[in-house]
């Protein structure tokens, strides 16, 4: 089992199992610079260290992982754990740490949240065939995309399959022979201690058969990196954290293998005017006191024009007013939700002498029960005022 072999995340970073997610930052970032390849170029073993690191911060810099790393370890993360047979392995891993380097460093700059990174991949059964790694774009929306729904094309690198080999990795006129290393088995067995192990053949990496000679374009490996562009479909209702899967879309198979799939994290951009709280979508309205005094029809803006409600006399700043089914519609199909308006009563900031003395003599015909939440504290107060 991949899984038992690997370590600790806590451990990897260095952090204590509490540790907040700032010094889990401050740790990642102080590793990450002592391992990062630029610096170690060639040296293998600090870019496992590297890759290692990315895995462990990618983890448990996300609260909800970090749940299930808490709870499952690393068994959280195995695919086997949670797709049945036949579902195909991947889209429990990890993708490439210098992404998250990018991430955590704030390096390239400038509308830099779209990111495409690959995980998954290794890491699963030694007996399978070398299936595409799922890869991850997180896609940045508006509210109202998410909310009605949106067609986007991502454009991103990914390993797509070599054409001049077919996908095959054998240079043309180059044949597909048996492997020498496992006489085409794929699995070596190896001695490790007192028992014999099985292991995945190293030449070959379990297909049991090599290339005479290599594809020149993809060194045989049958696919190579390009720019490539999905369509996908955004249904409304999406909500951060929403994942979406494009089956298929992900890197291509190794030599003829299924491709992975691509997986859309969906990230909601931030309103100027509405929240959002599930289906509900919630806004402020600021009111003038007169008009929460007195009532009235106050018009409000909605994400398909404005509408227009009444509010009670002597609404209280922070009142909250329902609008049925102008919220968000629900992703499963149960229906509508609503919006809430909730208001805020702008007290005036510069009186001229006219409107201060209209505002006294207001004032003065005031008694106590104007204002029964006042008179209510006072009165409950009152031995703090001896
Ligand atoms: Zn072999
Ligand atoms: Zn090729």
């Amino acid at each position: 089992m991949a899984a038992s072999k690997k370590r600790d995340y806590y451990e990897v970073l260095g952090v204590d199992r509490s540790a907040t997610p700032e010094l889990l930052k401050k740790a990642y970032r102080k590793l990450a610079v002592q391992y990062h390849p630029d610096k170690n170029p060639g040296d293998k073993e600090a870019e496992e260290k590297f890759k290692e690191l990315g895995e462990a911060y990618e983890a448990l810099n996300d609260p909800q992982k970090r749940a299930a790393y808490d709870q499952y370890g690393h068994a959280a993360f195995d695919p086997r754990m949670r797709a049945g047979a036949g579902a195909g392995r991947g889209g429990g891993g990890f993708h490439d740490p210098s992404d998250i380097f990018r991430e955590v460093f704030g390096g390239g700059g400038g509308g830099g949240s779209i990111f495409e990174q690959f995980f998954g991949g290794g890491g699963g059964d030694d007996d399978e065939p070398a299936h595409g790694e799922n890869l991850r774009y997180d896609l940045e929306i508006t509210l109202e995309e998410a909310v009605n729904g949106t067609e986007k094309e991502l454009t991103f690198t990914k390993p797509v399959r070599c054409e001049p080999c077919g996908g095959g990795g054998a240079e043309k006129g180059s044949k597909t022979v048996t492997c020498q290393t496992c006489g085409g088995r794929g699995q070596v067995t190896r001695n490790a201690g007192i028992i014999m192990m099985r292991q995945t053949c190293p030449r070959c990496s379990g297909a049991g058969k090599v290339i005479e000679r290599p594809c020149r374009v993809c060194s045989g490996e049958g696919r190579v990196n390009q720019k490539s562009s999905v369509r996908i479909r955004i249904p409304a209702g999406v909500d951060t954290g929403v994942r979406l899967r494009s089956s298929g879309n992900g890197a291509a198979g190794v030599r003829g293998a299924p491709n992975g799939d691509l997986h859309v994290m969906i990230h909601v951009q931030e309103h100027e005017i509405f929240g959002r709280n599930g289906r509900d979508l919630t806004c402020e309205v600021p009111i003038r006191f007169v008009q929460a005094a007195l009532g009235g029809e106050i018009d409000v803006p909605t994400l398909t024009g404005k509408a227009r409600i009444a509010i009670p006399s002597g609404t209280q700043s922070g009142s909250t007013f329902r609008l049925k089914t102008r919220g968000v519609k629900d992703l499963q199909g149960g229906g509508q939700g609503d919006l809430l308006v909730t208001v805020r009563v702008e007290i005036p900031q510069r009186l001229n002498a006219a409107q201060r003395a209209k505002l006294e003599e207001f004032a003065g015909l005031c008694d106590e029960n104007v204002n029964p939440q006042s008179k209510g504290f006072f009165e409950k107060a009152r031995d703090f005022f001896k």
